[in-house]
């Protein structure tokens, strides 16, 4: 049976297709018990969930997923239970925020160069109410036709090298985990696969992490493998680190896996929710095992 618990997804607030309230329903829809709303350096959507969230009798959890350059790569780090109010991560992301103006008129001169004219216009099209992101720079290249879908526009745009990159630099490791851990919030990082780090800098990054107060690794993901899971469980268990998971849902027909399909936490994973009251009676596998 997959988890009821969903600790990763995005909304329009940041590069998701479904307003918050709609994310929300579909999750309830699809099963999900136990929800977090993680958009992208943008907390703006958390209340419109949370109310939503009591109205469906899904347990909302309030969160983030924060852009981070590490060592010049870019990694993203979720924050889970983070305070709103909490003047630093306020701040932070605001300037996250901006910052993403300026990269986006980068990005949008460098299509430029290639003749691809109008994306700034275009991508914010479908930027609906928060951040402007890559995804939206993706739709559009989708929508104009020069990739089939968002899918094969990352393997020909917006990357390192090719067309519409835009080198920028996103906050450092040790402010996203302090403006997390400062609001109250675990810091967890996110889908450990996707960065192609190689061994001995993964557990830098993990150790590092670590140091700063980083409570919780991803160990199941809508990007990872079946071949990740077990490694980054090993990974979290040789840290001392908590598991997470998260599909990482960004709307219907969207990449990533779908809502209430995330397989279970490996055995032997100390789940990031094991001490919630939320979670009381909830066994690692995300399913209640006996009455709160
Ligand atoms: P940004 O934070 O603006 O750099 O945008 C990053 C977002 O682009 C991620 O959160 C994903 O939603 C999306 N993205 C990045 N790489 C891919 C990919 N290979 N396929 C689909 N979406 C991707
Ligand atoms: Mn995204
Ligand atoms: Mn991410
Ligand atoms: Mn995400």
């Amino acid at each position: 049976m997959p988890s009821q618990i969903d600790l990763h997804s995005h909304s329009t607030v940041s590069d998701g297709t479904l307003p918050p309230a709609e994310l929300v329903a579909h999750a309830a829809a699809r099963g999900v018990r136990v929800l977090a709303l993680t958009d992208h350096d943008d907390l703006d959507g958390l209340e419109e969930a949370a109310t939503a969230a009591a109205a469906a009798g899904v347990t909302f959890i309030n969160g983030v997923e924060i852009s981070v350059t590490w060592h010049k790569r870019t990694i993203h780090v979720v924050g889970l239970k983070v305070s709103p109010g909490y003047a630093p991560l306020a701040e932070g992301l605001r300037q996250l925020r901006e910052g993403r103006h300026e990269r986006a008129r980068g990005m949008a001169a460098s299509l430029d160069g290639v003749g691809i004219t109008g994306s700034l216009e275009g991508a914010y099209e479908h930027a609906k109410r928060g951040i402007i992101s890559r995804s939206h720079f993706a739709r559009f290249l989708v929508e104009r036709g020069h990739a089939k879908d968002v899918g094969a526009v990352f393997k020909k745009f917006l990357v390192k090298g090719k067309p519409g990159y835009f080198e920028h630099r996103w906050a450092s490791l040790e402010d996203a985990v302090g403006w997390i851990t400062g609001s109250g919030g675990i810091a967890v990082l996110a889908h450990p696969g996707r960065y192609d780090l190689g061994k001995t800098n993964m557990l830098t990054l993990l150790h590092e992490f670590r140091e700063l107060g980083g409570k919780a690794v991803e160990v199941v993901t809508g990007s990872h493998t079946p071949e990740m899971v077990p490694h980054f469980a090993r990974l979290a268990h040789q840290f001392d680190l908590l598991a997470s998971a998260g599909s990482d849902y960004h709307g219907p027909g969207q990449t990533y896996l779908d809502m209430g399909r995330l397989p279970e936490l490996p055995h032997g994973c100390v789940p990031v929710w094991h001490d919630w009251p939320e979670c009381a009676g909830w066994d690692i596998q995300g399913e209640v095992v006996r009455a709160a």
